[in-house]
Parts: C-alpha cells; structure tokens; sequence
C-alpha cells in the first residue's frame, strides 16, 4: 500500500495560510504527503467568508470535486465557511466527507487514521516540514465590531497565545530550517499575553532575539491599536521588517464612523508620518472598501485624496458586498449602484499601480536585502526584500532558498525588483 496523500487548497488572509500550515504539519506528522489534487487521497478547502466573491469560490470548488470525489477519496471542509454554515454543508454537498472546525483538527487526523489503516504496508514517510517563512499565529479572533466585518462572527472573540508559546514555535521553526517567521492575528496589534507578560512591541522583541531568525513580520495591525513603542522597535532592529499592512479602509471620517473603525483620518495619517520620520523607506500596505453605504462622491474623494497623499506601496481595494450577520448588512441601505462601486474600484485601482510603479523606481540603484523564497517561472531566485517588495536576482544560478543575499537594484517592472547580485555580500549565496 502507497503513503497516503493530501492536498489543500486555501483562500483568504494569511490566518487561513497559518491554518493550512498547520494543518499540513499535522497531516506530515501522522505519514501523510502533500501531493497535487489529482493525485491526493485527501482534498481539504481552507475558506474564507470576508466576501461574497470568496463564498461564492468555495460552492463552486465543491461543485468541481464532485468529479474528483470516488468511495476511496475523502472531501473536507475548514475554515470561516464551517463557522457560519456548520453541518448545513453537508446537506447541501452530499459528496463532502468532513466538516472541520477551525483550528481543531484532532479528531478529523484521528478519523482518517482510522479510515485509512497504516498499521499494514509501507513504513510511513519522512514527516516534517520546512519553509523559508514561518507563520505563527498569536490571536484568533477579534474584539472589534467594524459594521462591515464578518470576522468577529466567524472566528469569535480574541483569544491570545501566550508569548512563552509564541516564542517557543518560532524557536522550533528556526531549528527546522525557517528564516523567517510571521506573527499573525487578524488585528495583531491588540494582542496582549494572557498572563502579563506585555502586548505586541514586547512579544517582537522576545522573539527576534532567537539565533538564527534572520527577519519578523507581523500582521495585520489596526490603526486604533497600534502603539508608537512598536514603531520603535521596529526602527532599532536588524531582524525586524520595516513593514506595515495597516488597513485605513475609508480616507473620509464620516464613512470611517458609520464603519465604526475607532479612528479618523488624522489619527491614521499621525501614525504614517511617525512611521515615516523612523523609518523613511518604510514599506506600507492598506485596503480599502469602495462604495460602503452612505459613501458619497465627496466621500470617495476624500479616500482618493488620502491614496495620493500617502503614496503606498499597496493598496487592496474591495468593492463592498454586504455580509450576512453584519451590522451594515442589516441595519445600513446597500445605497451605491453597483456601476458606480466599480467605477470607484477601477479609478482608485489605476491611481494606487501608478503610484507603486513611482514609488518602486525610487528603488533602483539602490542596494537592497533579498530573502530568497525560490525561483520564479523563468527559473531566477526571487524573494523579498526588508521593506516587503518583491526582488528577483537576474544572474544567481548558485542561490538558494533560505539565502539571504545583497542586491543591487537595475530596475523595476511590474512591482517588483530586478538586480545583480552585490559584491557586498555578508553571507556567501550558497
Ligand atoms: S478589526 Fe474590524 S475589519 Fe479587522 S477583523 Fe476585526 S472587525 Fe474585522
């Protein structure tokens, strides 16, 4: 009998891709392999609810796997769809075998251990699981109410992973091969330890004193939550990123009441220029949700005015789609015509890729530090560099991933960076 094989196919934010992971590392350690889903025993959707786009992704996934799915083959479902829909799934899909509540995956590791019997046949293979980066989750769930938000619902209250926890993962995943690690939460910023240890800024400075671990990131912060200590921390380390993903959402403060974010514009804009004056080359990422109710052209204009006046290097746009549950899906009037969402969501898109396509020229000359992920489809070594850009190395057959290497910058295209490798290098590429 051959080992058995998963396949997961995940969407929505990096606490779904934290999720997988794990779940991944679960399935290793009990003889798994990870295979393409043609060849998979096993089919796991990791979903997301935020959108009506993403929902609409997964029932049509599981529509295609009715053709996939034999007696043999086992379909399961986790994540924020099994939140809001529970067992309702499995009347509606027939074909599908589990339905997996978030983050407790025991039981469904236990039940296809029995289904699929290892106790004779082929010794069971190598477990373990190595990456470049490491995703380390530090919060599930959020205490925020933003009226458009369908996370609270879905993933519940905050629940806060103790730093001493925390610390210890990120350790075993620098032992396991990880560069790099990513805390995350879905407001990471209000993380605090259970038991008083501190919030964010003391958590990034336990864990980027760990041997080995080249670079930390976090995300995603929130603008009511984020103190200045973080900032700093940020600005006096080497391992640290100098990277912020802080959603502003709307750029006109009537708007941002009626989504009940917590803050205005200028709370935002003090915390960019902070940043700023620390860390000039900071690299900052938002989202924004166009056509929220009430948004009035002036309104739309305010946020427009606000994209152009920071400059971020990304903005995510999302035109708005009303959430089942949420408070704005019930109590609001859905008032923006859905051609004027989308025009909104084109202008907004076309003004953001031209100022990321400025703001990425500014890079070239420049010498950066590339952690190298792995090839892309012309075969060269791309990964990315402190500030969050995309690089890719030009001529580096001798590199690999894991390797943190200098480069010095040509040009740019398409967001992202292209260099030489730079005679400056602290660490030999190889
Ligand atoms: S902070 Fe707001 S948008 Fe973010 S997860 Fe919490 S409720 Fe949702």
């Amino acid at each position: 009998m051959r080992g058995r094989s998963f396949h997961i196919w995940t969407i929505g934010c990096q606490m779904n891709s934290a999720d997988s992971e794990s779940l991944a590392r679960r399935l290793l350690a009990a003889g798994y392999t990870e295979d393409t889903l043609e060849r998979a025993d096993v089919a796991i959707l990791n979903t997301c609810v935020v959108r009506q786009a993403s929902e609409d992704r997964i029932y049509s996934k599981l529509h295609e796997l009715k053709e996939w799915k034999t007696p043999e083959r086992t379909i399961a479902v986790t994540g924020c769809v099994v939140a809001k829909e529970g067992e309702g799934l499995r009347q509606r899909f027939p074909h599908l075998d589990a339905v997996v509540p978030i983050g407790d995956y025991e039981p469904f590791v236990a039940a296809l251990e029995s289904r699929y019997d290892y106790s004779q046949g082929e010794p069971l293979p190598h477990a373990g699981r190595t990456g470049v980066s490491h995703y380390v989750r530090v919060i599930q769930g959020c205490d925020h109410n933003c009226t458009f938000c369908i996370v609270p619902r879905v993933r519940g209250r905050e629940k806060h992973v103790p730093q001493g926890a925390v610390v210890a993962e990120c350790r075993t995943a620098v032992a396991d091969g990880a560069r790099e690690v990513v805390l995350l939460g879905q407001n990471v910023d209000d993380y605090h330890d259970p038991d008083g240890r501190g919030g964010l800024a003391v958590l990034v400075r336990e864990a980027e004193r760990i041997p080995g671990l080249r670079r930390l990131r976090f995300m995603t912060s929130h603008p009511q939550d984020l103190e200045p200590e973080l900032l700093e921390v940020m600005a006096g380390s080497d391992v640290v990123c100098r990277e912020l993903q802080l959603p502003v959402q709307s750029g006109d403060d009537v708007v941002l009441k009626r989504m009940a974010r917590g803050y205005q514009t200028r709370h935002y804009r003090a915390i960019v220029e902070t940043a700023r004056r620390l860390m000039p080359d900071i690299g900052l990422a938002t989202d924004v949700i166009v056509g929220f109710p009430g948004e009035t052209e002036a309104a739309y204009m305010n946020t427009r005015a606000l994209v152009e006046e920071i400059e971020f290097d990304v903005v995510h746009i999302a035109m708005y789609s009303p959430r089942p549950g949420t408070f704005a899906a019930t109590r609001m009037v859905d008032d923006v015509p859905h051609q004027e969402k989308l025009r909104r969501l084109n202008d907004l898109l076309a003004l953001s890729r031209e100022i990321a396509a400025r703001k990425t020229a500014r890079w070239v000359g420049r010498e950066v530090e590339v952690l190298i992920e792995g090839r892309d489809e012309l075969g060269r070594p791309f990964g990315r560099i402190r500030q969050g850009k995309r690089g890719v190395v030009v001529r580096g057959n001798e590199i690999k991933a894991g390797d943190l290497v200098n480069m010095r910058v040509m040009q740019s295209s398409a967001g992202q960076l292209l260099g030489m490798l730079s005679p400056t290098n602290s660490e030999p590429a190889a």
